[in-house]
């Protein structure tokens, strides 16, 4: 079966290599020199001033969430991984859903002020597929409205927008680097803040809230470990050729996919995209339901990235419509892409595709 990614693993005798110095040292967790090395190099990497590397990437919201003493209600978008919202949901906030721009898939900051109540203190955006959200303009609006802004830049590791690292942007912006992620450490992700105290804060929350034996405030368990952070060393250096062969495989799709009745998401000008994700928007659910029967049935495994639409979580106690989102999950298919995917598995996808629709 292909499936829709294929983790990359490096080279296992550099992977034992850099994990020699754990049977010397005994420094297994706890911000040992591997996690921080990491920090260091994913810093000099992305021209960031701070990153904290933790467990994954949904404690990263909730971090996020805690650091910025939001409450209330959060104004998210619909269109993410379901992480986005249950973070929400977890620290006690209450998710308000705004619908989404049809082009670029990410928040409509158009449509973000009408959603603000005196209860808003927080916007929770996702650059959906690495795409960037609108930041100038949800910038902006945060100003105005004295809002913080979190970003989940889950998808978006190695993405700049106007020559800076996407996670530069907001108050904090999150990444995830799972498995399935473009750059992963197995599990595992981080938090970058705008603000040095804020860094602060996060920082002491990761690790119970104390240092040493000064106990600062009350925290929770976001530390990664040493063997998570040495597949990080190991795989940070091939950033530019993961994301070279994604662009290749990219392209290739776009050519074959030309003349089909699909449509694609439009990346905003001033953006250097990562090629996190190929997602196809078909004319109709009718049509992406056959489409992905057809690829399984030849063993291709696709993903309904991102479906459902998340403001209609069967979970939520209230929410709101969200028109553009909800028409798009039911259409967006994710194809497969990875590192060095085979053309001949993108040639066989595309026809079946061209011959299904
Ligand atoms: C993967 C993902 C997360 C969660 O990250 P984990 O590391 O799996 O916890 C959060 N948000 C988005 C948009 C994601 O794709």
């Amino acid at each position: 079966m292909i499936n829709v990614t294929k983790s990359y693993l490096p080279d296992l005798q550099t992977y034992l290599k850099t994990i020699e110095g754990i049977w010397q040292n005994h420094h297994l967790t706890n911000r040992g020199p591997l996690v921080q090395k990491l920090e260091k190099d994913i810093c000099h990497k992305l021209n960031l001033n701070n990153l904290l590397y933790v467990s994954n990437g949904t404690i990263a919201i909730q971090l996020a969430i805690k650091a910025l003493n939001i409450s209330g209600e959060v104004i998210t978008t619909p269109f993410s991984y379901v992480a986005t919202t249950t973070s929400i949901l977890w620290e006690n906030c209450k998710p308000v859903f705004c619908d989404i721009n049809p082009h670029t898939l990410c928040i409509d900051a158009d449509k973000l002020e009408s959603l603000i109540s005196p209860a808003t203190t927080a916007i929770l955006a996702t650059h959906v597929y690495g795409i960037p959200c609108d930041v100038e303009k949800i910038e902006a609006l945060a100003k105005k409205h004295n809002l913080k802004v979190i970003y989940d830049a889950a998808h978006a590791f190695g993405v700049t927008y106007k020559n800076q690292s996407i996670l530069s942007y907001g108050d904090i912006s999150t990444c995830s680097f799972h498995a399935t992620k473009l750059f992963h450490t197995v599990e595992g992700g981080s938090v970058t803040a705008k603000d040095a105290d804020v860094f602060k804060t996060l920082t002491l929350y990761h690790s119970f809230g104390h240092l040493g034996d000064d106990y600062y405030t009350m925290g929770i368990n976001g530390k990664n470990s040493e063997f998570h952070a040495a597949m990080g060393l190991c795989n940070l250096p091939m950033l530019d050729t993961l994301m070279a062969s994604r662009k290749k495989s990219s392209e290739l799709y776009s050519s074959l996919l030309s003349g089909v009745n699909i449509s694609r998401p439009q990346i905003p000008a001033d953006t250097q995209y990562n090629y996190a994700y190929y997602p196809v928007v078909f004319e109709s659910e009718k049509v992406l339901l056959n489409v992905k029967e057809t690829l399984f049935k030849n063993g291709i495994n696709t993903r309904r990235y991102f479906y459902p639409s998340l403001n209609k979580l069967p979970y939520l106690s209230e929410t709101n419509a969200c028109p553009v989102s909800e028409d798009i999950a039911k259409r967006v298919l994710c194809l497969p892409l990875y590192f060095e995917i085979e053309e001949e598995i993108i040639n066989r996808v595309c026809k079946i595709i061209t011959v299904t629709i």
